[in-house]
C-alpha cells in the first residue's frame, strides 16, 4: 500500500473517533432542539466534563464509565459509537482510494464526501432509533453538502457524466420511495422519503450496480430484522420498525459491493 494511502487511512481513524464524539453530542441534542456548541456536562450533576475525559473512547476508559464527580454510569453507547465511527471513516478512506479513478485532489474531495455520508449514516441511525424520526436539520443540508461536494469534484477531474448518474439516481430513489409511502402510509415516514434521495446521490454517483444494490439490500436487510422480531414475538405485524437504519445499512452495502454484487448478477443473466 503507497504511504500516502496509509497516512490517510490512519487519519481517517483519528477524525472518526473525534466526528464520532461530536455525534454523540449531535445524536441527543438535535431531537431535543438544544444547542450542539455547548460544553457537555453530567446530566445528573451537572460538573463540566473535563477536556481530557472527551477525548474519544479514552476518556470512558479512563473514567471507567462513570462521571468523575457523582459517580453515575456513563452509557457505553458513546466509546462505541466513537468507535465504530473510527473504523467505518478507516474503511470508507481504503474504499474510496483504492477504487477512485480520477486525480488525487477530486479523489480527496470524493473522500470527504462520503465521509461526510458516513457520519450522518450514524447520527440518523442513532436518532431514528431513539426518536422514530429523521430530522430535516440533518437531512435536508445533506442534500446541499453532497451536490457541492461531488461538483467541486468534478472541476477537480472527475467524470461529469457520474454527477448526472449521481443526480438520476437521487430521483430514482426519491421517487422510489414517494411511491412506496403513497401505496403504504403508515410503514414509511416522510423522512424517509426525503433521505432516500441522498442516499440516491451517494449510490447513482458510484454507478447502477451500486444503487440497484443499495436500494435492494435495504429491503432485505429491513424484512430479516423485522421478520427476526416477530419470529421472536418482539413485534407484531403492525409494530412500526424505523426504516432509516436500514435504508442507510442497504446503502453502504451498495458502496462497498454494488459493483461487484451488480457485475455477478449480469453475468447470471447471461448478458
Ligand atoms: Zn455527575
Amino acid at each position: 500500500m503507497p504511504v500516502l494511502t496509509v497516512f490517510i487511512i490512519a487519519f481517517s481513524v483519528i477524525l472518526g473517533l473525534i466526528i464520532g464524539s461530536f455525534l454523540n453530542v449531535v445524536a441527543v441534542r438535535v431531537p431535543a432542539g438544544t444547542s450542539i456548541v455547548r460544553e457537555s456536562r453530567c446530566p445528573r450533576c451537572d460538573a463540566a466534563i473535563k477536556p481530557w475525559h472527551n477525548v474519544p473512547v479514552l476518556g470512558w476508559l479512563m473514567l471507567r464509565g462513570r462521571c468523575a464527580s457523582c459517580g453515575d454510569p456513563i452509557s457505553p453507547r458513546y466509546p462505541i459509537v466513537e468507535a465504530i465511527t473510527g473504523v467505518f471513516f478507516a474503511l470508507v478512506a481504503w474504499l474510496i482510494l483504492a477504487t477512485s479513478t480520477a486525480p488525487l485532489p477530486a479523489t480527496s474531495v470524493v473522500l470527504v464526501a462520503f465521509l461526510y455520508f458516513a457520519a450522518v449514516s450514524v447520527v440518523l441511525t442513532l436518532i431514528d432509533l431513539d426518536t422514530h424520526r429523521l430530522p430535516d436539520a440533518i437531512v435536508l443540508p445533506s442534500y446541499v453538502v453532497a451536490g457541492v461536494l461531488l461538483a467541486a469534484a468534478c472541476v477537480l477531474g472527475a467524470e461529469w457524466s457520474r454527477l448526472l448518474t449521481a443526480a438520476i439516481g437521487m430521483a430514482i430513489l426519491y421517487a422510489f420511495y414517494f411511491v412506496i409511502r403513497l401505496i403504504r402510509p403508515d410503514g414509511m415516514g416522510g423522512g424517509d422519503v426525503k433521505l432516500a434521495g441522498v442516499v440516491g446521490i451517494y449510490l447513482g454517483w458510484l454507478g447502477w450496480g451500486a444503487l440497484a444494490v443499495g436500494a435492494f439490500a435495504a429491503f432485505v436487510l429491513g424484512g430479516i430484522f423485522g421478520l427476526a422480531l416477530i419470529a421472536g414475538r418482539r413485534a407484531g405485524r403492525r409494530t412500526a420498525i424505523p426504516f432509516g437504519p436500514w435504508m442507510l445499512a442497504g446503502a453502504w452495502v451498495g458502496v462497498f459491493m454494488g459493483q461487484a454484487l451488480g457485475a455477478w448478477y449480469v453475468s447470471l443473466l447471461g448478458m
